[in-house]
Formats: C-alpha cells, sequence, structure tokens
C-alpha cells in the first residue's frame, strides 16, 4: 500500500523534526482577528431578528448582539454578552465546530456562500477580558448551601462558576493535577496554544468561592454517599474514562496505542521534539480524536499517517472541515474498511483490513475482501466509556442508556440531589461547549432546588 517506505524495520524516533519546525508546526492555528478585519467582519451581519446563529449555539449566545457591540468598539460589553451564557466563550471560540453549528446557520451562507466568522468575532471580543483579568462577574450574598462538583472540565467549570455567581460554596473534585478536563488533555495542541486552557480556568477561579481539591477520585478517595451527606447537592462531571477497545488480539502489543493517552502526553509535553513518532501511523476512528491525533503525527514529523474509518465520509464524526484539515495536512483517510487483524512480530507491524458495505437498513458487514497497512504505531481512537464502578452503593439508583448517564432536561439524574453534565450523560454530543451548557443549566436548576424544595428529596426517592 503507499504507506511502505520500503523500511519495514519498526521506525520510531524522537526529534523527527527541528525545534524550530515543530514550532511553526503547533503554531496558532486560527490567529485572532486585528481591530480594521474585526470591524470588517462585524459589518458582515445582518443582525436577524430571531438570529438561526444564536438557535444553532448549544449556549444561546445573543450573537447579533455581541458583533453589534464590537461595531460600536465595546469589547467589554461584547465580552460580557458572550460570557454570560457561556464561561468558555473564548475556549468554544477556538474548539468549537462552528461550521456545523452558528455558522452553518448563518444567513450570509445564502447569500454569499460563506458565514460570518463568528468564532474569531467570539474570540476578538472575549481575548481583552482574559489577557487583563477584567472581572466581570460578582458573587451574590451567602446563600449558606454547599454543592459538590466531581470533574473540573468544561462542564465541572461551567457548573461551578454559575453556582458561586447564584451565591453557593462549591467544592471541586478532580482527579487530575490540573484543571479544566479534555481542554489541558485533549483538544488539539495547535488549537489553544500560549497555556490558554490554564489561562480561563484561572479566570473562571477568580469569582471566589469555588475551592478546589485535585489529585481526588470519586471512587477511590471519597464516594457519592459521602458527597451527599456533606453537600447540599452533587454535580457529577467526570468525563469518560475509559477508552473503547477494537477487541482483536493482540491489542496490547507495543505499538498500539490510545490516541487519547498519547494526545495527553503530546499536550503535557514541555519538549514536543522529545515524543517518540512513528514513521508511519494508522489510525482507527472516524471521530475529532481520529483527525487529531492523526495531524498531530504528521506535525511531529511522521511520513506516512492515514485514518481507516469503517463507514463514508458523511458519517464520520469529525466534521467536514476537520476532514479538510487532515487531508491538508497530508494525511490520507479510507473509508469502508475495519480493523480485522493486527500483523506483529515481536511488535506490531501492521494491520489488516477488510473491505466494508453498507445494507438498505444501515447495518454494516464485511465483504469478505482484505487489504492491509503497514505500520509503526496504530492509534485506536474508537471513543470512550463511562467508568461506573465509581458510584459504590448507590451504582445501581443511576439509570443508564448507551453507557452513559440518564438525565433529565434539567440534568437531574435518577439519584436524589445528584445532577450530571458533560460527556458522561446520554444525549450529549460530546463537544465542549455542550459540556458548558449542560453545567450552567444544571447549576440553574441546583439553585431554584436549593432555594425552593430542597425537601424535595424525599419525593424523588418514591
Ligand atoms: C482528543 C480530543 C479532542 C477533542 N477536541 C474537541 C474540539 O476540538 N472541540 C470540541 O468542542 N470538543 C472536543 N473534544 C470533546 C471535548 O473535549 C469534551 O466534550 C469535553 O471536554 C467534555 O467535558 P467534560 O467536562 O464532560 O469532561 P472532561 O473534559 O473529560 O473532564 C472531566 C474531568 O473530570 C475529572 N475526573 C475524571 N474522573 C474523575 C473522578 N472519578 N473523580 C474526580 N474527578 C474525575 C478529570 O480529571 C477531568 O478534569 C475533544 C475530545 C477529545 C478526547
Ligand atoms: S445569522 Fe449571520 S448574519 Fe444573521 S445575525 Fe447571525 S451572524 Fe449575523
Amino acid at each position: 500500500m503507499t504507506n511502505d517506505s520500503g523500511n519495514r524495520k519498526p521506525d520510531i524516533q524522537q526529534g523527527r523534526l527541528s525545534a524550530a519546525q515543530i514550532d511553526a508546526n503547533f503554531g496558532d492555528i486560527s490567529p485572532s482577528l486585528s481591530r480594521p478585519e474585526a470591524l470588517i467582519e462585524a459589518d458582515r451581519c445582518y443582525f436577524c431578528f430571531d438570529a438561526p446563529c444564536t438557535t444553532a449555539c448549544p449556549t444561546a449566545i445573543d450573537i447579533p448582539g455581541f458583533i453589534q457591540k464590537i461595531r460600536s468598539d465595546n469589547i467589554k460589553g461584547s465580552a460580557q454578552t458572550i460570557l454570560n451564557e457561556n464561561i468558555m466563550g473564548g475556549m468554544c471560540a477556538r474548539v468549537c465546530p462552528t461550521e456545523i453549528l452558528c455558522e452553518e446557520a448563518c444567513v450570509r451562507n445564502t447569500h454569499e456562500d460563506k458565514p460570518v466568522n463568528i468564532g474569531l468575532l467570539q474570540r476578538y471580543a472575549t481575548d481583552p477580558v482574559l489577557d487583563n483579568g477584567t472581572a466581570l462577574f460578582t458573587r451574590a450574598q451567602d446563600s449558606g448551601f454547599s454543592v459538590a462538583v466531581v470533574g473540573g472540565g468544561p462542564a465541572g467549570l461551567s457548573c461551578a462558576h454559575r453556582l458561586s455567581v447564584l451565591g453557593h460554596s462549591v467544592v471541586l473534585f478532580n482527579r487530575d493535577q490540573k484543571l479544566g478536563g479534555l481542554n489541558e488533555y485533549g483538544i488539539a495542541a495547535y488549537k489553544v496554544v500560549n497555556n490558554f486552557a490554564q489561562r480561563e480556568v484561572e479566570y473562571i477561579l477568580s469569582i471566589g468561592g469555588i475551592e478546589v481539591k485535585t489529585g481526588v477520585s470519586l471512587g477511590t478517595d471519597m464516594s457519592l454517599a459521602d458527597l451527599l451527606e456533606n453537600h447540599d447537592a452533587v454535580f457529577l462531571a467526570f468525563g469518560l474514562g475509559g477508552a473503547n477497545k477494537l477487541g482483536l488480539p493482540n491489542e496490547d502489543i507495543d505499538g498500539v496505542l490510545s490516541a487519547v493517552d498519547y494526545i495527553a502526553e503530546l499536550r503535557q509535553a514541555k519538549n514536543k521534539g522529545d515524543l517518540a513518532v512513528g514513521n508511519r501511523v494508522v489510525v482507527i476512528g472516524g471521530g475529532m480524536t481520529a483527525v487529531d491525533i492523526a495531524v498531530q503525527s504528521k506535525r511531529l514529523g511522521a511520513e506516512f499517517v492515514d485514518i481507516v474509518y469503517r463507514r463514508g465520509p458523511e458519517q464520520m464524526g469529525a466534521s467536514r472541515h476537520e476532514q479538510d484539515l487532515a487531508q491538508t495536512s497530508g494525511v490520507t483517510i479510507r473509508h469502508w474498511a475495519r480493523p480485522a487483524k493486527i500483523l506483529v512480530d515481536d511488535r506490531v507491524t501492521g494491520m489488516e483490513f477488510e473491505c466494508t458495505e453498507q445494507a438498505a437498513d444501515g447495518s454494516l458487514s464485511g465483504t469478505g475482501q482484505t487489504w492491509s497497512l503497514h505500520a509503526d504505531v496504530i492509534f485506536t481512537a474508537v471513543g470512550q466509556t463511562l467508568s461506573t464502578d465509581i458510584f459504590g452503593e448507590k451504582t445501581d439508583s443511576f439509570k443508564h442508556v448507551r453507557g452513559k448517564l440518564v438525565v433529565d432536561d434539567n440534568r437531574r439524574t435518577t439519584v436524589p440531589a445528584t445532577w450530571a453534565g458533560g460527556d458522561c450523560i446520554d444525549g450529549n454530543d460530546d463537544l465542549t461547549v455542550t459540556a458548558v451548557q449542560d453545567g450552567k443549566v444544571a447549576a440553574i436548576d441546583i439553585d431554584r432546588f436549593l432555594r425552593t424544595d430542597k425537601q424535595g428529596d424525599e419525593q424523588w426517592q418514591t
């Protein structure tokens, strides 16, 4: 196949590229607009009534409202409009797949085939607030209630911030040493340069009223029962801990790696050139993680990078924009094939695939025809799973669907005084912006519960 460089020995090396090349490859993929650029872009907005972009935004930001403020140079007011609905407006400006959200809905698409660049305008408005530490929020009078938030990713931080604004005390428990969740350990490095994730965390915590405990895990260091005893409500936002497996023999052999684990290492590396990189890299999966590991492998110096996905381009979890990014970065995407066999000697040497086809009812089957790719490294990026063994005696009280927690519209779980949001809940589309919205919605409902019907616990238990 085309990824064969002729060298069949495993070719895995550090420092494939010079430090300067790596710096250039991992520079900001979408740099900020200058003031003239922002004003010109803001002028393209029609300020639509019942704006479809706002309807398409999972956090319902008043998009024409914030763009109008940019036009009148009211940058602080613009940021306030954004952050009121989405406290991670800065992060979302960088990582949201706007091409399938607000910008897909923009009416400029029908007139000019080019939406208003909402993402970059949002970044233009929010960056100065973070850069200058401008305080835009104050806490309401102390309510006397305490809420435990488990998980310091987008969902947990959003919930904690809104609860604090509403006057409640929050204790935020986080397994990892750094807060931010996948913003810190998962998102592609070129989307969040200059330590942006930690700067945003600091801004969120600067509201006060949020006590942070890192390096502590629900299920190991504390139980849900403990939290419910010591707090008035609990919000669960621990993401998805486990990575799905391919289910093939030799999956644990040297050279078969979890994409999520490698990306976490890459994000934390002081010097990316120190990371060992394969020359022939094969990625299994079709989502954002698959694209991210493929593009980042290329940017670290891998020569041949192939993504193999079992269905077609339309069914890939990665948006068309992300697929284009992969292809323009030199990644080959192969569709309609599924892993059949991991090829090994004393470590991985490649993978055999079976061609697939889809029946009229959407079901997938193998055709029996096979082909293979050589690989120094195979990354698996086939989704993550929820670890439910962390609930102890409460495990059976939670309802699960498709391996995730079931919640109602207000993000209440089936356990009294317990809410959940982010990647760990069913119905969430595994985006930063939806996790932020979950945290906000849950905080508003927790506030209502604490102030009006905290006595309602008994009612739930019936
Ligand atoms: C590689 C990758 C790239 C992505 N790229 C994008 C992108 O470009 N754009 C986008 O919109 N979305 C992207 N996503 C998805 C997005 O990052 C997630 O949807 C989002 O981070 C989910 O937020 P969360 O708060 O639910 O969970 P997480 O971000 O996973 O945070 C969970 C937090 O809980 C903590 N925790 C875990 N277990 C426990 C425990 N037992 N006790 C206490 N704390 C615990 C962890 O330390 C972590 O801080 C990407 C995801 C991945 C994996
Ligand atoms: S849909 Fe486009 S033009 Fe209309 S308000 Fe939103 S950004 Fe402006």
